[in-house]
C-alpha cells in the first residue's frame, strides 16, 4: 500500500517529493493508526489525508469548518482527477443529489462535510452504510476551549467516532499549544494516537521591518516591486483601513478593503475577487484570511504594529502556501507601541499582565539584531536550528559591509538642525535630494544650505542612511510628530569629532525586496511568458468558474517558464501536474508556449538528466534552468534499471555503505525496489539471514544498533544495513 504513496504523489499532484513528515503520516495513517497532525499553514496537511482517502478502498470523510475552503480543496481535488464531493446546505438541489448519489453508490472517495451537517443523524444513517476509513477533522483545534477559535459542535465530534469503529482518525491543526494538543487527542479519543509535530520555520517567507516613517509612501514603494502579483495589507482600525485603500486606489493599484464596517454582502465580493485575481491587494483589518486558502500570496505588509507574535505569525502565515518565497514587511514605529500600551492600560490586572507579556515578545522580535527566526521561533519553543537564515533583513544586513558614512551624516545632520529640528526624515530627505515638492517650497527648504547637496544617493539610499542615523543614536524621533533632534552623539559628528561607520546599499542593486521586481523563485524564467500563461491560466478558472490557483499553481507556471516544455512527457515533469491535468490541459498550454518559443527561438529546456551517468560539470552553465536530481533519486533509478552495487559505486565514487544509505532513504520516500536484488547483496547463509529478519521485526528497522544488540553483535553492521533495506522494502510492499 505504501508504495502506492509515492506513485499517487507524482501522477496524481505532480509532486516529485514528500514534505517533512508528510509520508510518515501517510505511512501511520494507512496502518490505521490515530495522528494528530501540528504544521504549519503551507506546510501540506491536506495531502497528509488525501493520499490515504485515494488508497483506502472505502471513504474518507472530512471535516472542516470553512464552507468557502472545502468547495475549493474539492474542487482542486476533482481538477485533479479525484472523486471528492462535498455536502452542505448551500448547494443547489441538484447538485446535492448528484453528489448524494456519488456517495451512496460508493463512487466518492472522499467527502467534504462541517461537523453541523455530519452529526445530523440522516447523515450519520447514510454514512453507516457506506464504509467509512478514514475521519480527518481539519482546523482541530476547534475542539478546544483552550483555542483561539473554539466551536462547540466540533466537540461532538467524538460522538461520531462510535459510529464508524473502523475509522481511523486523523486530526490536523496548524496552532496548537501543549495545553491544545492534549485537549484534541482527549476529546477524540485518540488513546494509541502519534503526534507529528512539524517546524514551524516558513523557510520561504523573508522577514523585513522597517521603521515606520511615512508610511503610505513606504508601502506604495514598497508594493510596487509586485506588479499584478497577491497581497494583504493589515491595518489596525477600519478607518486606516479606508484611508489607505483610497491612497492606493489614486496610485492606480487594484485593491479593496476588507473591515467589520462592511456588509456581509461586501466583504464576501471583495474576498471572492481577490481569490480570483480580479483584485490584487486586500486592505483589511485583523479579520481577514481565516476563511481562504489562496496560495499566492506574494506578500503581507503590516502597516500598524499587529497585536501579538502569534497573531502576527498567522498572519504572515498567509503568504506564501505555495512554497514560493513571499515578502513580510512590518512597518513599526514606538507610537504605534505607546497606542497598544495605551489600549492595554485600560484592561483589569490579569489581562493587563499577559497583554504586556505578549506585547514584549513582539518588541523583542522587532528590535531583534539577530536572524529574526531565533525570536520568532523561540516563541513556539522551537529552537532554530541554524544562526542565519538568509531570509530575513538581518541576516542579509549581516553581510554587507560597513563603510564610513560620517559625511553623509554631516549633510543629514546639518539639514536636520538648518530645518529647525521639526521635520521627519521624509522631509529632510526631499531638501537634501533638491526636491520641488510642494512643502518644500511653503517651508522656503530651497534656501537652505542644505538643499540638493545630497544628489549624490538616490532617496532609498537616504532612507536606508537615516535609518541607520536613528539607530546609532545621532537623532532622535519625537513620538507624536516623528521629527527628528539631533542628539550630544549627533552633534559630536556634525562637527567631525566622531567618525562613524555603517551600510551603504549599492544604487539599484538591492535586498531581494528591492530590484524593481521580486523574483518567485530561485529558478530564472521568462516573465514575459509566466505573464501570457497566467491569463490563459485566468481564462480557463473564469470559464470554470474556479480560482486560478485550483487550475495551476503560481510554482506550476514559473516551471513552465523556466523549462518551456512542448511534449507530454516534459510537461508532466512539471511541478504539480499529474495524468488528469496534463490530459485536460496539457494541449492548450503547450501550444501557448510552443508558439511563444517560435517567434522568440528558444529551445525547450528538459528537466530531467538523463539518470545513470557519473555526474559531470555541465559544459554550459548558460543554461539557467537546471535541476540537479537528489542523489538518492539517481541511486535509486541506477539500482533499479539494474545496475550492480559495485557499479554505483564507481559512478559516483561513494562507499557500499553510502549507496545502502541512499537506498533507504529512496524506499523510504515511497519508491519500489526488488528486495531480492537487495539480498544478492548479502554475504550471510540461509539460517543467520532469518535470524537478522526476526531481529528487525523484534526491533523495527528504525535504527541498526537494537538489532545489533538482538543478535549480540554477532552480524556486523554493513550487514545489517544490507537487510535493514530488504525489510524495509518487504514492510512496504504490496
Ligand atoms: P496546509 O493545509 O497545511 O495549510 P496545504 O495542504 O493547503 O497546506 O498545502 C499547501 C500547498 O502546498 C498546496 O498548494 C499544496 O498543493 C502544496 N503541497 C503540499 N504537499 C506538497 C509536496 N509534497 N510537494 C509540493 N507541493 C506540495
Ligand atoms: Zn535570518
Amino acid at each position: 500500500m505504501i508504495g502506492q504513496a509515492r506513485t499517487i504523489l507524482k501522477n496524481v499532484f505532480g509532486y516529485d517529493e514528500f514534505r517533512p513528515l508528510q509520508f510518515e503520516i501517510i505511512q501511520h495513517i494507512l496502518s490505521k493508526k490515530d495522528a494528530l497532525v501540528v504544521m504549519p499553514t503551507g506546510g501540506g496537511k491536506s495531502l497528509c489525508y488525501q493520499i490515504p482517502a485515494m488508497i483506502f478502498g472505502g471513504l474518507t470523510v472530512v471535516v472542516s469548518p470553512l464552507i468557502s475552503l472545502m468547495k475549493d480543496q474539492v474542487e482542486q481535488m476533482v481538477q485533479s482527477g479525484v472523486a471528492a464531493a462535498v455536502l452542505n446546505s448551500a448547494l443547489p438541489t441538484d447538485e446535492y443529489r448528484q453528489n448524494l448519489q456519488l456517495v451512496k453508490r460508493k463512487k466518492a472517495r472522499m467527502l467534504y462535510l462541517a461537523p453541523e451537517a455530519l452529526l445530523k443523524n440522516s447523515m450519520l444513517e447514510l454514512l453507516s452504510a457506506v464504509d467509512i476509513e478514514c475521519l480527518a477533522i481539519d482546523e482541530a483545534h476547534c475542539i478546544s476551549q483552550w483555542g483561539h477559535d473554539f466551536r462547540p459542535e466540533y466537540r461532538r465530534l467524538a460522538e461520531v467516532r462510535d459510529h464508524f469503529p473502523g475509522a481511523v482518525c486523523v486530526a490536523l491543526t496548524a496552532t496548537a499549544t501543549p495545553r491544545v494538543r492534549a485537549d484534541i487527542k482527549a476529546s477524540l479519543h485518540m488513546n494509541r494516537g502519534r503526534e507529528f509535530l512539524a517546524s514551524f520555520n516558513r523557510e520561504n517567507l523573508y522577514l523585513e521591518i522597517l521603521p515606520k516613517d511615512n508610511p503610505a509612501d513606504q508601502t506604495v514603494d514598497f508594493i510596487r516591486q509586485f506588479p499584478d502579483q497577491s497581497g494583504i495589507i493589515y491595518c489596525y482600525s477600519r478607518k486606516q483601513v479606508e484611508d489607505l485603500n483610497a491612497i492606493l486606489e489614486t496610485e492606480g493599484f487594484s485593491v479593496r478593503p476588507y473591515h467589520a464596517g462592511l456588509s456581509d454582502h461586501d466583504r464576501h465580493r471583495n474576498q471572492e475577487a481577490f481569490i480570483r485575481d480580479d483584485v490584487q491587494i486586500i486592505v483589511a483589518t485583523i479579520a481577514f484570511g481565516m476563511g481562504i486558502d489562496k496560495p499566492n500570496v506574494r506578500f503581507v505588509v503590516h502597516f500598524d504594529l499587529p497585536k501579538n507574535i502569534e497573531s502576527y505569525y498567522q498572519e504572515i502565515g498567509r503568504a506564501g502556501r505555495d512554497g514560493l518565497r513571499s515578502h513580510c514587511l512590518l512597518l513599526f514605529s514606538y507610537a504605534d507601541v505607546q497606542k497598544i500600551k495605551y489600549f492595554i492600560d485600560q484592561k483589569d490586572t490579569h489581562e493587563k499582565r499577559v497583554a504586556h507579556i505578549h506585547l514584549n515578545a513582539l518588541l523583542r522580535y522587532a528590535e531583534t539584531e539577530v536572524c529574526r527566526r531565533i525570536p520568532l521561533l523561540n516563541y513556539f519553543g522551537e529552537e532554530h536550528a541554524v544562526d542565519t537564515c538568509s531570509m530575513c533583513d538581518n541576516c542579509l544586513a549581516e553581510k554587507k559591509e560597513k563603510v564610513d558614512i560620517s559625511v553623509a551624516a554631516q549633510k543629514f545632520l546639518s539639514c536636520v538642525k538648518r530645518s529647525g529640528e521639526m521635520f521627519g526624515s521624509v522631509h529632510i530627505i526631499d531638501v537634501l535630494r533638491g526636491s520641488k515638492a510642494k512643502k518644500v517650497m511653503q517651508f522656503g527648504h530651497h534656501q537652505l544650505s542644505t538643499y540638493g547637496i545630497g544628489q549624490d544617493y538616490s532617496k532609498k539610499q537616504w532612507q536606508q542612511l537615516s535609518r541607520q542615523f536613528l539607530h546609532q543614536g545621532l537623532v532622535i524621533q519625537d513620538m507624536d510628530y516623528g521629527s527628528l533632534q539631533l542628539t550630544a552623539k549627533g552633534w559630536d559628528v556634525l562637527k567631525g569629532k566622531l567618525k562613524i561607520r555603517g551600510q551603504l546599499e549599492l544604487k539599484d542593486s538591492m535586498a531581494p525586496a528591492a530590484a524593481e521586481t521580486v523574483k518567485l523563485a530561485d529558478l530564472d524564467y521568462d516573465r514575459e511568458l509566466f505573464e501570457i500563461l497566467r491569463q490563459t491560466r485566468k481564462q480557463l478558472a473564469d470559464d470554470a468558474r474556479v480560482p486560478p490557483f485550483v487550475i495551476f499553481a503560481d510554482k506550476t507556471l514559473v516551471e513552465m517558464a523556466a523549462f518551456f516544455p512542448q511534449s507530454h512527457e516534459n510537461f508532466l515533469d512539471m511541478h504539480g501536474i499529474g495524468q488528469v491535468k496534463a490530459e485536460k490541459y496539457g494541449d492548450l498550454f503547450m501550444q501557448v508556449i510552443g508558439s511563444y518559443c517560435r517567434e522568440k527561438q528558444i529551445q525547450e529546456r528538459p528537466r530531467k538528466k538523463p539518470p545513470a551517468l557519473p555526474v559531470q560539470p555541465d559544459p554550459t552553465p548558460a543554461t539557467p534552468a537546471k535541476e540537479v536530481k537528489p542523489r538518492f533519486i539517481s541511486v535509486g533509478e541506477m539500482f533499479d534499471a539494474g545496475r550492480s552495487l559495485g557499479e554505483i559505486m564507481d559512478t559516483f565514487g561513494i562507499k557500499q555503505t553510502t549507496v545502502i544509505d541512499h537506498l533507504v532513504r529512496y524506499v523510504r520516500e515511497g519508491f519500489a525496489l526488488s528486495g531480492d536484488k537487495i539480498l544478492q547483496a548479502s554475504s550471510l547463509p540461509d539460517h543467520q539471514l532469518e535470524r537478522v529478519i526476526e531481529a528487525f521485526d523484534q526491533c523495527g528497522n528504525e535504527y541498526l544498533k537494537p538489532a545489533f544488540d538482538f543478535l549480540d553483535g554477532t552480524v556486523h553492521y554493513d550487514e545489517l544495513a544490507i537487510l535493514r533495506l530488504y525489510h524495509l522494502i518487504k514492510k512496504n510492499g504490496p
